[in-house]
């Protein structure tokens, strides 16, 4: 029902339901029930679960445009960029996944990845060992973090003593952005972009731009330690 010249937000939700079915096909849009719908936006931490209705998954630069216009356009949705949840990302309403955003370029006169924002580290080293032996990209330590929410967060890695954070300037080159009103553009054409995206403002990342590193230049080393009483128990 409308209030005063607004639509009400369960109103909104399901209206938001009806023009994603329009713009995309069934296998980019999650309901309740469906097993992909919990795959797709569950958070890291339960406690952030904040159960939205729907999840839209786009695949295409054109139809991921038309979404995030939409949603920065209609009424009051609630709305989060998501790829692993490890963040815990969550949203009243609509979950807007990036798992169709899976494209890797390797460039070895460059020694440059540009990679999909949908991927995790893990995805990325499996990619890189295949399309690009003998390189390394500074990624996350755990493999199932996502590749765009670690870089807005700096990034920690196991590379990172000796190249620093995922985001660092010498990493992280360039993203490619959807901005609220539907343009699309990369970083580095607009100055202050890449710190806009660092804050998350009005953008989605769809794909970034990363150095590779020749791994015989990296020294690695790792020292773990454990509680003596763990000790104790595997003898
Ligand atoms: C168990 C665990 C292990 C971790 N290990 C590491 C580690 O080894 N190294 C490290 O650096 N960090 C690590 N982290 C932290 C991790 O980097 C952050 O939690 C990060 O936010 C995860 O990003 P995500 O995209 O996977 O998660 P999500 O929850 O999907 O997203 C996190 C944030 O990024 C935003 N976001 C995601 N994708 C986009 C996009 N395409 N455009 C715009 N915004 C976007 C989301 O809106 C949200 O605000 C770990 C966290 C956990 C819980």
């Amino acid at each position: 029902m409308a209030t005063n010249g607004h639509t009400t937000k369960s109103e909104s939700a399901s209206q938001a339901l009806e023009y994603f079915r329009k713009l995309l096909p069934p296998s980019e849009i999650f309901t309740k029930g469906q097993p992909e719908f919990k795959e797709q936006s569950q958070p890291w931490s339960n406690y952030a679960e904040l159960n939205p209705d729907v999840v839209v998954q786009p695949t295409t630069l054109e139809s991921m445009q038309k979404v995030v216009k939409y949603l920065y356009d209609s009424t009051d949705l609630d709305f989060a960029v998501r790829n692993t949840g490890t963040g815990s990302v969550s949203a009243h309403d609509v979950i807007l996944s990036t798992h169709g955003f899976k494209s890797f370029h390797f460039d070895k006169r460059t020694e440059t990845v540009t990679i999909g924002s949908g991927f995790d580290w893990g995805e990325i080293d499996i990619l890189m060992e295949k399309e690009a032996p003998g390189y390394a990209v500074v990624s996350a330590r755990c493999s199932w973090v996502g590749v765009t929410g670690s870089a807005l967060v700096g990034g920690l890695s196991w590379l990172s003593h000796e190249f620093g954070l995922i985001s660092d300037p010498q990493n992280l080159l360039d993203m490619q952005v959807i901005l609220g009103d539907g343009r699309i553009l990369w970083a580095s054409e607009e100055p202050d972009l890449m710190w806009v995206s660092s804050a998350y403002l009005h953008t989605v990342c769809l794909d970034l731009r990363f150095t590779v590193s020749d791994l015989e230049l990296i020294m690695f080393s790792l020292i773990t330690g454990a509680p003596r009483r763990w000790r104790e128990l595997r003898r």
